[in-house]
């Protein structure tokens, strides 16, 4: 097996044995062939597209195949051949609708069986034929995979829009094109990079209309306080990023006593009106990189509704349920029926067999809920901050949690910001630094908590608006990105800002194994991108020599926000 595509692939190179993941060779295998798959299925979408008949059926297949094979999604073999069998009957079913040969690649002929599966996948390292891969400079390759799994992450959205009834032609569209272009070796490594490019674009969009749908079924997020605290009672902790599974459990909870917490990227859910309701008891755990003894620790079954799935340990995994893409061999699926709706009764079944928690706790707390709406009700105060220098800057610090001490960076990154930074947090990585209190710049609090890492789109409808008030280029706003990478979501999220022309990004906790020296400087060159190093050179990097850093960045919140605490905070009690 070869895969590269998470920033904790093995030694910084590549996973070759299994995958720090927890990937199996086999799943590799698997994963590779899926990737050609939707591949050659992009290829028969786009002809049929050409004759004007769009093939809505591929499309969802696309995103769903692109879905499915990003980090932390599917460890079963099972469920992945099938899938591989549905793209390839598609593949099959357009190539005999438009009755012409459209397929100039290599000889294909999938096999019937998961083994013959595994075995074909495995002569397909990087999800591509060999005689493709032959013919491409490493500096091709690297820009093609940095534009694949940024869609991989846009794919990400659009799934989760898709469970909305929320879709785009143009996504689809652009998902085809590109997905077909990986079949032709003639390409060069500006054509991908136009790629890379319209991957953002692409990322933004599926971001957008996620968003919309969220804030029309569940309204619109507002400043909030989740509690940290516990009920006494029956218990399920549900994690991941479905807030429509969220959605769903809580109905079907109602009037059992039992108590439903968020934990990783659902904290979020906390700050729309809809999650306000009792069942809703508050928010367990960190994120993804503590999972293993969160959910061995919580005394209820897990939910993991689409987000990063870590290897469940034997201790725990009778009580894990998977649903929103989520598999791992063994484990439940909460299956849609043919009406889209689950039944998560064998999930209150279970908890009502678990203990519980045996006594109550309140908080700490966690401020969420500046989404769309909150920022632009914001935005005219802010620009009116920055024209008179209390705002001297906006830092985007935000993306996935990780497994590295590393990420501690991040937190340092908060506490020594400028004291007149605006800082914009959003996705799991934010467990690290949520606790952090950092004061206000008249009445604004210094730290908006987005949500998840979606809600990056909330941080650049913020920038375009902005930009509007203060007849500048979003490139030109005294906007810097502080982004923690783990999978390919934030690669999508990356490569949109690099898009909107933000200058001043740096990545960590590393650079993308995939990335040659020649694309990253391209990067460097275009965007400032560069590799995190520590957080004193990185601010005066970003922000300029002589910027203030602050050597301690902790205060008092802004008046109406006092009742903000954290684990290092100062105080507990129930929000006002
Ligand atoms: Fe390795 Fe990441 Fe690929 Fe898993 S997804 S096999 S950890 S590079």
């Amino acid at each position: 097996m070869f895969c590269w595509q998470c920033e904790q692939t093995s030694d910084g190179t590549g996973c070759v044995r299994s995958g720090v993941c927890g990937k199996t060779g086999r799943i590799s295998a698997l994963a590779d062939l899926l990737s050609v798959g939707v591949k050659r299925l992009a290829l028969a979408a786009k002809a049929k597209r050409s004759s004007g008949r769009p093939d809505r059926e591929a499309d969802r297949l696309l995103i769903k195949g692109l879905t499915v094979n990003s980090t932390g999604m599917s460890f079963d073999s099972v469920s992945l051949s099938a899938l591989i069998g549905d793209v390839e009957a598609c593949f099959e079913r357009i190539a005999g609708e438009l009755g012409e040969s459209f397929w100039k690649g290599p000889d294909f002929k999938l096999s019937e069986t998961v083994s013959g599966r595994e075995e074909q996948g495995a002569e397909l390292p990087l999800g591509s034929f060999p005689e493709i891969e032959e013919r491409l400079s490493p500096q091709v390759v690297s820009m093609r995979e940095s534009a694949l799994y940024a869609l991989k992450g846009a794919a990400g959205y659009a799934y989760q829009a898709k469970k909305f009834d929320r879709e785009d032609w143009e996504i689809y569209q652009g998902v085809e094109d590109i997905l077909s272009m990986s079949l032709d070796p003639a390409l060069s490594m500006e054509d991908w990079l136009e790629s890379f490019r319209r991957a953002g674009r692409i990322s933004l969009r599926a971001m957008e209309i996620l968003d919309e749908a969220r804030t029309t079924i569940f309204g619109h997020p507002a400043p909030t306080m989740a509690t940290m605290g516990r009920k006494r009672g029956k218990a399920i902790l549900v994690s991941g990023n479905s807030l429509g599974d969220l959605n769903a459990l809580l109905d079907q909870v109602e009037g059992r006593d039992v108590s439903v917490y968020t934990h990783g990227g659902l904290l979020s859910s906390h700050g729309y009106p809809a999650f306000r309701r009792g069942a809703l008891s508050g928010h367990y755990g960190t994120g993804w990189s503590n999972q293993d003894d969160e959910f061995r620790r919580f005394p209820g079954p897990v939910v993991l509704a689409g987000g990063c799935l870590r290897r469940p340990h034997p201790a725990y995994r009778d009580r894990v349920f998977c649903s929103a893409g989520a598999a791992w061999p063994g484990v439940v699926r909460v299956e849609a029926d043919s009406d889209g709706r689950k039944d998560f009764g064998p999930v209150i079944e279970a908890a009502l067999e678990c203990p519980g928690f045996e006594s109550g706790s309140w908080g700490p707390f966690a401020a969420v809920g500046w989404g769309r709406k909150a920022l632009l009700d914001s935005v005219s105060a802010i620009a009116g901050f920055i024209e008179a220098g209390r705002i001297g800057n906006i830092l985007i610090i935000g993306g996935c949690d990780g497994s590295k001490a590393f990420k501690l960076y991040y937190r340092r990154l908060e506490e020594l910001a400028p004291k007149d930074s605006l800082i914009l947090t959003m996705g799991c990585g934010k467990s690290r630094f949520i606790d952090l209190s950092l004061g206000g710049i008249d009445g604004i609090p210094r730290m908006l908590d987005l949500g998840q890492c979606a809600d990056a789109y909330s941080a650049m409808v913020l920038i375009w608006s902005l930009a509007s008030i203060l007849d500048a280029a979003p490139g030109d706003l005294p906007v810097k990105a502080f982004l923690s990478w783990h999978e390919q979501k934030a690669l999508g999220i990356l490569a949109a800002l690099m898009g909107l022309g933000i200058r001043g990004i740096t990545l960590g906790p590393a650079i993308p194994a995939f990335f040659h020296s020649d694309v990253l400087s391209l990067f460097a060159a275009t965007n400032g991108l560069r590799e995190v190093s520590n957080p004193e050179a990185d601010l005066a990097a970003a922000l300029g020599e002589g910027c203030e850093i602050s050597p301690s960045g902790i205060e008092a919140p802004p008046k109406g926000f006092d009742h903000w605490t954290g684990r290092g905070g100062l105080r507990f009690g129930p929000a006002k």
